[in-house]
């Protein structure tokens, strides 16, 4: 069974993420708990949001690829 990452369409043996990807998937989440106590009542979808438009934020490549797909995967 072949896989592909729904990031970077590199082939991956299962799931939904590449190694790299998978990574920057769970920083990305750890983050959110982050900011979620320094912002009150930010959302999931708000963060993906600034990830997406803020360049400046330091979350790394990976990271802001996963956070765009999420996003635009939430407008659907
Ligand atoms: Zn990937």
């Amino acid at each position: 069974m072949v896989a592909q990452c729904v990031v970077c369409q590199s082939t991956i043996e299962k799931g939904d993420y590449c190694d790299a990807h998978s990574i920057a998937k769970k920083n990305l989440e750890k983050r959110f708990s982050d900011w979620q106590k320094a912002y009150n009542k930010l959302t999931w979808k708000e963060y993906l949001n600034r990830m997406n438009e803020d360049a400046d934020i330091p979350v790394g490549e990976w990271a802001k690829e996963v956070a765009i797909h999420l996003f635009n995967q939430s407008k659907k």
